[in-house]
């Protein structure tokens, strides 16, 4: 039976301060995972940068309104929400309309804290919630060599590429 595809793309920065009282940063979570820094991501919602790329990687690759139009920065709703609830949005609609993930490429950029050793655990958050195996997730971690906002930790990021399959009708 033949077979349809879409890639997705998602891309999301949020800017770090400071844990209060000096500065605005809510705590650090990646993909669900709480690390230890003393800065976060200053944010509406809690701020988790490869969930929120997630989400718009998927919510593009059907063709969906993206985060930001779901989920306005200014709704009230919206203020320190758990973004899995954003990416539990995302997954409804990728299957409400008939696609199911084939796998997902994610990159994380920031100078601190350091992925690697927990990067089964971020991969193991997002398997649970998108509901495939996490041998189909992978996550990369990397700094920016010191250089711009990011390599100065002032900015995490966060890249997506999602493939989705579906059987022709
Ligand atoms: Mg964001």
């Amino acid at each position: 039976m033949p077979v349809d595809f879409r890639v997705g793309h998602g891309y999301d920065l949020h800017r770090l301060e400071e844990r209060p009282p000096a500065g605005r940063g809510r705590p650090f979570v990646i993909g669900g995972v709480t690390f230890e820094h003393d800065r976060g991501p200053v944010a509406h919602s809690d701020g988790d940068v490869l969930m929120h790329a997630l989400t718009d990687a998927l919510l593009g690759a059907i063709g969906a309104p993206d985060i930001g139009q779901l989920f306005p920065d200014n709704a009230p709703e919206n203020e320190g929400r758990d973004s899995r609830a954003f990416l539990e949005e995302a997954v409804r609609r990728v299957r409400a309309a008939g696609w199911t993930v084939g796998n997902a490429d994610m990159t994380v950029i920031c100078e601190r804290p350091k992925m690697g050793g927990r990067k089964a655990e971020v991969v193991a958050s997002l398997s649970h919630i998108l509901g495939v195996p996490a041998t189909d997730l992978n996550l990369k971690g990397k700094t920016h060599e010191r250089v711009d906002a990011v390599g100065e930790g002032r900015a995490v990021e966060a890249h997506v590429v999602v493939l989705l399959a579906r059987t022709r009708p």
